[in-house]
């Protein structure tokens, strides 16, 4: 790895859920283990090598939070303003997935390039998506400014893996969604895996537990293997409120909110 394929992740808590065991897991009475409290966080990602910024989803807005009664810690956007980038940038953006909590506030990334998964772009604007099971995380009000971004020439679609810079690739795995995508990236402290919902939280990963919501049962599993078998991986779930612990906090008026992954200074 050369330090021009190297990036710093910066990774944003910008929302929490307190809910119980029973709810973040599928048929959770399947296991015979009491329910209990869960808490599941909502991350955006931020990856920077020099001047060049690429974003991995863009969070949930706050009308849909209100919709289903999520806490906003930070406005995505104003977090953004914190580490001194902007939506307007025109810098790219990756959807990992169409889900309301990974494209809330894309409409502000009014010049970005948007990059996607053909299969998952495809679902959400299929007659599948408004069905009940899908639609709760699928929000067509936010699907609309995807279609909008294609609308416009901005949407890049792509099959199977893609690299987006050196140093960052995008697999599309599916399972959660149709077309979820993860995202390695190198970096100082080693290579990440950005798994987003492909793995909500280390438990899941870790003792065979799937999210409540999967579209594709055998493919989520497949997944949830194919991670493990990687070697000298960091991975980093979509979800788990223990991520922030892991690694660095960054300083400042974001503190509380974020964390640094492989910055020049990481020691961990
Ligand atoms: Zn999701």
């Amino acid at each position: 790895m050369t330090s021009s394929d190297s990036w710093e992740i910066t990774v944003i808590r910008h929302g929490i859920r307190h809910a119980t065991r029973s709810e973040a897991y599928m048929s959770y009475g399947f296991y015979g283990e009491p329910d209990g409290e869960h808490t599941t966080a909502y991350y955006l990602w931020i990856l920077r090598n020099g001047d060049q910024v690429i974003h991995v989803d863009t969070g949930y807005s706050t009308a849909g939070a209100r919709k289903r009664g999520r806490t906003v810690l930070i406005d995505p956007l104003e977090a953004l303003a914190h580490l001194g980038c902007s939506a307007s940038d025109g810098n790219p953006v990756v959807v990992t997935h169409a889900h309301y909590d990974h494209i809330g506030n894309v409409a502000a990334f009014d010049r970005s390039p948007i990059y996607i998964a053909a299969s998952e772009f495809e679902f959400w604007t299929s007659d599948l998506a408004p069905r009940t099971l899908f639609s709760h995380f699928g929000d067509q009000d936010e699907v609309a400014h995807l279609v909008a971004a294609r609308a416009d020439g901005r949407l890049r679609e792509f099959s199977g893996r893609l690299e987006l810079a050196p140093g960052v690739e995008l697999i599309e795995v599916g399972g959660h969604t149709p077309g979820q995508l993860v995202v390695l990236v190198n970096t100082r402290a080693g290579r990440v895996l950005l798994a987003s919902d492909a793995a909500h939280f280390h438990e899941e990963l870790e003792r065979d537990m799937l999210f409540a919501s999967m579209a594709d049962l055998p493919q989520s599993y497949r997944t949830l293997d194919w991670i493990r078998e990687q070697e000298d991986l960091i991975v980093v779930t979509g979800h788990d409120e223990a991520e922030l612990g892991r690694f660095i906090p960054l300083e400042g008026p974001l503190s509380e909110h974020a964390v640094k992954i492989g910055g020049s200074d990481d020691r961990r």
